[in-house]
């Protein structure tokens, strides 16, 4: 017994200098405690493997963060409280697992990786998901469901924006997704107002979402609150909206989106301030969009901005971060290097 019990101590002592698995704020846990943990509110996802592993599947709402790449220790510097993390065997999440916990965080690491996490039949997801903090550290999830509909996860509410299931061969399913507490919809044109998927988010609750339109899709819908440009709105304490312009300048063009009629959107979030600027292109008012964390720029003549204008448009609004999107067959892999001073975010919103 004595000999078992040094032999344990020996092995404790040798194997715990370094390894995370004997770190208090490192938890290595198997598929369904870590599906318990990454459920929890505030508790952020992260995939350690590279971006092409991650596009081919990852967990849902997980967002990437290659533990390998060169700028790894960057983008995680400010990363607080509890992280899960994963990769593919469960190897170099452990790497990544032990700088997080270096940093303070209390970390969930999947054991076996997500090999183990299909293995035990579990779903995987191509929707790509981003990850901010409010001013007060409350997580907001953006996922990039496609072209212009948006899904964002704040403080346990589900917030959709434009929402269509259905867009040149690519679907969304809204029915398996949780019921929306705030829709936000732009503008009537199908690519943004879809009757079928605000009815599947609604569930025939319609008084338990908030559903906020254009005049003219409130008059479409038959239901829903209208805003004007201009127009603000408080939905919760720490939630706000407000209407902006969205509108063609292009000669010729001013009938696809006439001055007035449709909204952008600016959605303050405990602070967190995201802007979705609809079908527009680089208009005057612009200038007056200030201190934003997001932007959602649009990018597809003839409908909205060609690549020069988004940068334009980039340039006077000056986003921290910027999601090009509604960008169709338009090539946007040229932006990110003409907005040094912006995270431009290629996600995929074609
Ligand atoms: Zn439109
Ligand atoms: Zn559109």
């Amino acid at each position: 017994m004595k000999q078992i019990l040094m032999i344990a101590l020996f092995a404790a002592l040798f194997c715990g200098c370094g390894n995370a698995k004997n770190n208090e704020s490192v938890k290595t846990v198997n598929v369904e405690e870590f599906t318990e943990n990454i459920v929890q509110k505030d508790v952020r996802l992260i995939d350690v493997r590279t971006p092409k592993e991650y596009a081919e599947g990852h967990l849902a709402g997980a967002e990437n963060i290659d533990v390998k790449a060169a700028d790894f220790a960057e983008r995680i510097k400010d990363i607080k409280g509890t992280v899960a993390v994963y990769c593919r065997s469960g190897k170099r999440s452990m790497t990544a697992a032990e700088q997080f916990a270096k940093q303070g965080c209390t970390v969930y690491n999947l054991d076996g990786g997500i090999l183990a996490w299909q293995k035990a039949g579990k779903p995987t997801s191509t929707v790509e998901a981003d990850i901010f903090s409010t001013p007060s550290g409350k997580l907001v999830k953006i996922h990039a469901l496609m072209h212009s509909s948006i899904r964002i996860e704040y403080d346990g509410w589900e917030i959709e924006i434009d929402p269509c299931s259905n867009l040149r061969g690519r679907t969304v399913d809204y029915s398996a997704m949780p019921k929306a507490d705030i829709i936000l919809v732009t503008h009537e044109h199908s690519d943004h107002y879809a009757p079928a998927s605000l009815n599947q988010l609604i569930a025939g609750a319609t008084d338990g979402t908030q559903v906020v339109m254009n005049s003219r899709c409130v008059e479409l819908f038959g239901w829903g609150e209208a805003m004007e440009n201009g127009d603000r709105m408080q939905l919760a304490e720490d939630i706000e909206i407000v209407a902006v312009s969205a509108y063609n300048t292009t000669e010729g063009r001013e009938q696809f989106h006439p001055k007035g009629r449709d909204n952008g959107y600016i959605l303050t979030l405990d602070g967190l301030r995201i802007y979705i600027a609809g079908d527009t292109e680089d208009i005057p008012e612009m200038a007056e969009i200030k201190d934003i964390d997001v932007a959602f720029l649009p990018c597809n003549q003839p409908y909205t901005m060609t690549p020069e204008q988004l940068i334009r448009a980039a340039k006077i609004i000056m986003p921290k971060v910027l999601f090009p999107y509604h960008y169709g067959e338009t090539d946007v892999s040229g932006i990110p290097a003409q907005l040094p001073d912006v995270d431009v975010r290629i996600r995929h919103y074609e």
